[in-house]
């Protein structure tokens, strides 16, 4: 950062605390992860300075040779991780490769069949202040009130009442493993596309440690941030009859020049997930999962559905007589990273929710195992059982300091 610090103290300041605050908390941020130099080092490249609209070989600009390098890599490696007939490696976030998926096959008005977004579903599957909302006429499926699980059978009923022209699976707030199949034979019976968003466990999926959907979906949309690991954005896959479609709607539809050194980043990063050593990595994301479900649940907290078969874990708070926001606001005093979230049912707002979400893909890149998450439940539990409680602030925030110093993040290897 030499030369940041010299020209622009403020925004080299903000970068350094911001480098400090994820080596000292607890990141459980289901969402997050932590970077390999090697795909910070191509993110921050002179990739970002190369105008390339169009793809490989047909750009409308001149100077793409090395581009077209970059991303003819990228897409070489994504349809071998996932075995997909054709990629799309230029969305520059999930809600924009959700929008040019939609796109590429919805017209305005028509009909999608989505989840419920109070019981797991992201903003961009039917949401009123989203433009998934606004363009199209989304009904939704929903989890059952005693297992918590996706309740297929509603699934199957609206799409018969509704014939949606698609059906959207994948979730943003579920720990269970997504029944694929089962989802592609309503889309089959109904006349639906099947598209599947794997925005939150592409990585588990590219790992072998959940179900994969390639051979069920017709259009899959994913974030590569995630589970995946890589830098933030996303990309489409899909069977070669709705290749054009898909391209045309990124680009010139949706989106205009691809961000080449994001792109660049996205080809390391796939070509980490390829390495077996990513194999472990997500079977040790869904180990500790189901560890820190365990402890917390031996702690006294009650956790939606039972438990996880991914890398998330949904608390209800609601016996604890604590809201959401005041475990998120208590963990964060604590230096633990988390966010509330909504149950399935929830009786609060969404500002407030009954609810906090915990992954632990950020943990396991820095080497935490199930001893560690037994440790970090609990520093949740005391933390959420004693609050307002000033002197369990101070040793907790101790305690954390102590555990996450003994764990390298990715900026340590070059240090
Ligand atoms: C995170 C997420 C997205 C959106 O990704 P952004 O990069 O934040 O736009 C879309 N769908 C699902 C299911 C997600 O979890």
């Amino acid at each position: 950062m030499g030369v940041l610090a010299q020209v622009d103290q403020e925004i080299a300041h903000s970068i350094q605390n911001e480098e400090m605050r994820q080596r000292r908390n607890l990141v459980l941020i289901a969402s997050e992860n932590y970077t390999s130099m090697a795909v910070q080092e191509a993110q921050g490249s002179v990739m970002s300075n190369k105008y390339a609209e169009g793809y490989p070989g047909r750009r409308y600009y001149g100077g793409c040779e090395y581009v077209d390098v970059a991303e003819s890599i990228a897409i070489d490696r994504l349809k071998r991780l996932f075995g997909a007939q054709h990629v799309n490696v230029q969305p520059h976030s999930g809600a924009q490769a959700n929008m040019a998926a939609y796109a590429a096959i919805l017209e305005p008005g028509d009909t999608v069949l989505g989840m419920r977004l109070d019981q797991g579903g992201h903003l961009t599957h039917g949401s009123r202040v989203n433009f998934s909302g606004k363009l199209y006429n989304f009904v939704s499926y929903g989890v059952t009130r005693e297992a918590e699980l996706i309740d297929y059978e509603e699934m199957e009923k609206v799409a018969k009442k509704h014939a949606p022209k698609v059906i959207v699976a994948g979730a943003t707030a579920y720990p269970r493993t997504i029944d694929f199949e089962r989802f592609r034979a309503v889309a089959d019976d109904v006349g639906a596309v099947l598209m599947v968003d794997i925005a939150h466990i592409s990585g588990l999926i590219a790992a072998g440690a959940h179900p994969s959907c390639v051979s069920h979906a017709q259009i899959i949309t994913s974030t590569t941030h995630k589970t995946l690991r890589g830098p933030r954005g996303a990309f489409i896959m899909c069977n070669e009859e709705f290749a054009p479609s898909i391209d045309k709607a990124v680009f010139p539809f949706t989106q205009g020049g691809p961000m080449m050194h994001t792109i660049a980043a996205k080809a390391v990063a796939f070509g980490e997930a390829l390495k077996p050593e990513f194999s472990d990595y997500g079977h040790n994301v869904v180990e500790n999962a189901r560890t820190l479900a365990k402890s917390l649940e031996n702690g006294g907290l009650r956790i939606v559905s039972g438990g996880t078969d991914n890398h998330l874990i949904l608390v209800d708070l609601t016996n604890l007589g604590i809201t959401g926001q005041q475990a998120e606001d208590a963990l964060g005093s604590v230096y633990i990273t988390a966010n509330k979230n909504a149950i399935p049912f929830d009786t609060k707002p969404p500002r407030v929710t009954s609810g906090l979400r915990l992954g632990t893909p950020a943990l396991t890149t820095r080497g935490f195992r199930p001893q560690e998450m037994v440790e970090v439940a609990r520093l949740i539990v005391k933390t959420l059982t004693n609050i307002n409680h000033d002197p369990v602030v101070e040793e907790v925030r101790t305690e954390v300091t102590d555990l996450t110093s003994g764990f390298p993040v990715p900026l340590d290897d070059v240090a």
